[in-house]
C-alpha cells in the first residue's frame, strides 16, 4: 500500500508551544473505513493532534494529507468542506431547538450565504434528517427540545450533526465521558455502524470500551507514538505498561 491510499497520512508532524513540542515528529496513517483509537496518559498530545488535523491549531512543521491533499495550510472551514468532522469534548448543540432542527441546520446547504433561515426544508433534507436520527438512536425524538435530552443523547445528537455533512473522517475526543453503562454500550454500537463508510478516530481512556471498538490502537506519549497495533499486543507491550504504571 502506498501513502496515497490512506484516508489520512500524517508525516513528521510537529507543533511547539514556546519551544515545548506538544507533537514531536509524529507519523500516523489511517485507512479507509478504519476505526482507530488513540490512548495515552494526560498531556500526551492527543487533543492537540486532533486540533492540528481539523485546523484549530497550526502545525510548526510536517505534513497532514487527507485523501492525498495537503491540509496544513488550509483553513478550518475548508477542511470541513473536504470531509473532516470533529467533535469536541463539550457538545455544541442548540438546546432550545428540536432534535429535527438541530440536524436540519447541520445539513451542508443549510449554511449558505443566506443562512439557515432562508433554507427550505426539502424532502431530501427531511429524509436525511430521519436517516441520521435513526442512526443515532433518536429517530423517535425528532420533536424533542435538545435541552431536554439526557447527557448521552446530547452527545449522540452532536455526532448526528456531524454525520449530516457526511464526513469521510470523523474525530471524537472522549465521546463516552459522563455516560451511563447503557449509553456507553449504545455508543460502541453507533461507532461500529458509522465507521462502515468512513474513517473514525476516537480518543478514549476506558479500556473496556477501547477493546470493544478499536480496529487498531495508537498509544501516544510526550507528543510521539509509543506503540501501535491490535489492542492485545499494545496492552502487553512493556513500553506501554511502563508509561501507564509510571503515572
Ligand atoms: P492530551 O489530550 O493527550 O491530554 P493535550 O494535547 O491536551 O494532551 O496537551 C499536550 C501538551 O500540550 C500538554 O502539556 C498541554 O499543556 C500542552 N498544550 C496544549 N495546547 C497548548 C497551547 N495552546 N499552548 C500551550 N501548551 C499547550
Ligand atoms: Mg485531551
Amino acid at each position: 500500500m502506498s501513502n496515497t491510499d490512506f484516508t489520512l497520512a500524517v508525516e513528521d508532524l510537529t507543533v511547539s508551544f514556546d519551544g515545548f513540542k506538544a507533537i514531536d515528529a509524529l507519523n500516523l496513517y489511517i485507512d479507509r473505513d478504519e476505526l482507530r483509537v488513540i490512548i495515552g496518559p494526560n498531556g500526551a498530545g492527543k487533543t492537540t493532534l486532533l486540533d492540528l488535523i481539523c485546523g484549530k491549531t497550526r502545525a510548526t512543521g510536517g505534513s497532514i494529507k487527507f485523501k492525498n491533499e495537503e491540509l496544513t495550510r488550509m483553513a478550518e472551514y475548508q477542511r470541513v468542506r473536504l470531509g473532516i468532522g470533529r467533535k469536541f469534548q463539550t457538545p455544541s448543540i442548540y438546546e432550545n431547538l428540536s432534535v429535527f432542527q438541530n440536524l436540519e441546520v447541520s445539513y451542508p446547504e443549510g449554511r449558505s450565504v443566506f443562512g439557515a433561515l432562508a433554507f427550505k426544508c426539502t424532502d431530501a433534507v427531511r429524509d436525511r434528517v430521519q436517516a441520521v436520527a435513526t442512526d443515532i438512536g433518536l429517530g423517535d425524538r425528532l420533536d424533542t427540545e435538545a435541552g431536554l435530552l439526557s447527557h448521552g443523547q446530547k452527545q449522540w445528537l452532536e455526532i448526528g450533526m456531524l454525520l449530516m455533512q457526511e464526513p469521510e473522517l470523523l474525530m471524537l475526543d472522549e465521546p463516552i465521558a459522563g455516560m451511563s453503562a447503557r449509553e456507553r454500550e449504545l455508543t460502541a454500537e453507533l461507532l461500529q455502524r458509522i465507521c462502515k463508510n468512513r474513517s473514525v478516530i476516537v480518543i478514549e481512556h476506558d479500556m473496556e470500551f477501547v477493546a470493544r471498538i478499536a480496529h487498531k490502537v495508537t498509544v501516544m506519549h510526550q507528543g510521539k507514538i509509543l506503540a501501535e497495533g491490535p489492542m492485545d499486543k499494545v496492552q502487553a507491550d512493556p513500553k506501554v505498561i511502563d508509561v501507564y504504571l509510571g503515572h
